[in-house]
């Protein structure tokens, strides 16, 4: 439904986006994850229509909003913006900021400001209160309420959980995930943040330095990144140096399946931790393959274990979920569950 293509953009000599082309599909929810400086906000304010490409073309339903002879106004668009920090007007009541723009009667507007209020799970005794006298996530929600008062096709949000502690985070990502599916509305969310990106997207772009490294579902960008720098990006990643032959990668771990078999020969392959799975060893097992523990950091939920193994090139240090009583000098045997990812050539 809509389309990027071609996206370029520089301030002054400064290439900030560049060759960017990216399709959102109805309903989806896609989100835009990269570092602080990467372009993500200039992308956005792009397709807001706040800010022109240099060259590229954008169509929305089929309608062009811009290319070298077209600009549709942002106002016109037919696109919600939620800002960064979510951007209330300070003098206005909660009411009066989610009525912002409507254009019935008074009456009708009160009844609407009610609906959307409910849409987003905000109490009704909010609607008297200014701004600075909710709470982050209130203020969140108020914000995409006003957008949603517009009634958007589409829906952009830039870093909208990033003022939100923990808890509440999680939280709201879920609220606003669900009440956007609720209402139809296909989204673009902006952020830095890796673990965001990977639960509330259907579909992920990760941006490095004004360009996509490589666009697909959540699960794809995790397990088979393209390069080294997306897999880091993305989380922890083992990255190791194997024979890949056809399907099957040997490495100090033993045989490891691959999902995408370039050519054959020496290449380094990632495994996400979770992937090596990790219990104390019961019997005596080949000395090759005797691995023990030299170190143990303890931090709850994960322990990071530092592995004494023959085979491995370098220290060993796999993030496992402590199930166990892990200790200094115990036995384990290490397993390998799913797919290796080749990066390319050692
Ligand atoms: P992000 O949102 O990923 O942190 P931005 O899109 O805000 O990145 O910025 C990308 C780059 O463009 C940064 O180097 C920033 O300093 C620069 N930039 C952003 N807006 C402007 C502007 N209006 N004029 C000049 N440079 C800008
Ligand atoms: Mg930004």
């Amino acid at each position: 439904m809509i389309e990027l293509a071609n996206i370029s953009k520089k301030f002054g000599q400064m290439p900030v986006l560049e060759d960017l082309s990216l399709t959102v599909m109805p309903h989806s929810r896609t989100v835009i994850v990269g570092p602080s400086g990467s372009g993500k906000t200039t992308l956005l304010r792009i397709l807001a229509g706040f800010e022109s490409p240099d060259s590229g073309r954008i169509v929305l339903n089929g309608k062009t909003l811009f290319d070298a002879d077209t600009f549709i106004p942002a106002h016109l668009r037919g696109i919600g913006f939620v800002p960064q920090e979510g951007g209330l007007f300070p003098h206005m009541k909660v009411a009066d900021n989610i009525a912002y723009g409507l254009k019935g009667s008074k009456q009708e507007n009160q009844r609407r400001v009610a609906e959307l209020m409910d849409l987003v799970s905000l109490s009704h005794a909010l609607a008297d209160h200014w701004p600075h006298e909710i709470s982050g996530g209130q203020q969140q929600r108020v914000a995409l309420a006003r957008a949603l008062a517009q009634e958007p096709v589409l829906m952009l949000l830039d870093e909208p959980f990033s003022a939100l502690d923990t808890g509440l985070r999680a939280a709201t990502r879920k609220a606003t995930a669900n009440l956007l599916d609720e209402a139809g509305v296909a989204s673009v969310l902006v952020t830095h943040d890796q673990q965001e990106a990977l639960s509330f997207a259907s579909q992920i772009a990760v941006m490095r330095k004004g360009s996509f490294a490589q666009v697909g579902s959540p699960m794809e960008v995790y397990y088979q990144p393209v390069d080294e720098a997306t897999a880091l990006f993305l989380g922890d990643a083992l990255i190791f140096p194997a024979r890949v032959n056809g399907e099957v990668a040997t490495c100090a771990l033993g045989p490891v399946p691959v999902d995408n078999p370039l050519a054959s020969g020496e290449k380094r392959i990632m495994l996400r931790h979770e992937q090596v799975v990790i219990t104390p060893r019961v019997s005596d097992c080949d000395p090759a393959q005797a691995v023990t523990i030299t170190d143990v950091d303890f931090t709850g939920y994960l322990s990071t274990l530092t592995l004494a193994c023959p085979a491995w090139p370098g220290v060993l240090q796999v993030k496992t979920v402590s199930q166990q009583r892990w200790q200094v000098n115990m036995a384990v045997v290490l397993r390998v569950e799913g797919y290796g990812c080749v990066l390319g050539d050692y």
